[in-house]
């Protein structure tokens, strides 16, 4: 891969996971008081679910949580929030899953790339600074106008190689 910066392997391997947690809902915090954005209870409540682990969560696992913390029990909520996180980069879409995983890259915005493991669903994220160059070079010739890139690696994490 060119143009990315290393994978945050660290999702892949024990960790002081609270320091990640910390940093990365202290830049939200940060990007909304500047960006003037409002990180309402059920925005931040999604938001520090997906911060838990490196793990991907699907929108239905975040709507049982939001249930059983007496937030909401309508999709739409959960949804919302998720459109906020997103689009603000507090929080990524892996398409591979289905699901989401908090950023713990300091929510600027940014293009990323993903390592994600297909069976204990932890994504490792790498800031992709440009789409391979290969792939729009092909595109370009052929007169195509590549929109969006997605790079999502799957396969099996150290861990879960060790377990099968
Ligand atoms: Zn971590
Ligand atoms: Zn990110
Ligand atoms: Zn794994």
């Amino acid at each position: 891969m060119n143009h990315a910066s290393a994978f945050d392997m660290d999702a892949f391997r024990p960790h002081d996971h609270g320091r990640c947690r910390r940093a990365a809902r202290a830049a939200a915090e940060r990007e909304c008081q500047a960006r003037g954005l409002r990180l309402t209870p059920a925005r931040a409540f999604v938001l520090d679910a997906l911060l838990e682990s490196h793990r991907a969560m699907t929108a239905y696992e975040l709507l049982d949580r939001l249930r059983e913390a007496g937030l909401g029990k309508q999709p739409p909520i959960v949804y919302r929030a998720l459109d906020f996180l997103v689009a603000n980069g507090f929080a990524h879409r892996v398409e591979r899953l289905g699901a989401f995983v908090g950023c713990v890259h300091g929510a600027d915005d940014h293009r990323a790339a993903f390592l994600v493991c297909r069976s204990c669903r932890q994504v490792a994220e790498a800031v992709l600074e440009a789409p391979p160059a290969a792939l729009t070079a092909q595109a370009e010739a052929t007169g195509f106008a590549v929109e969006r890139v997605t790079v999502e690696a799957e396969g099996l994490c150290e861990r879960c190689r060790a377990d099968a």
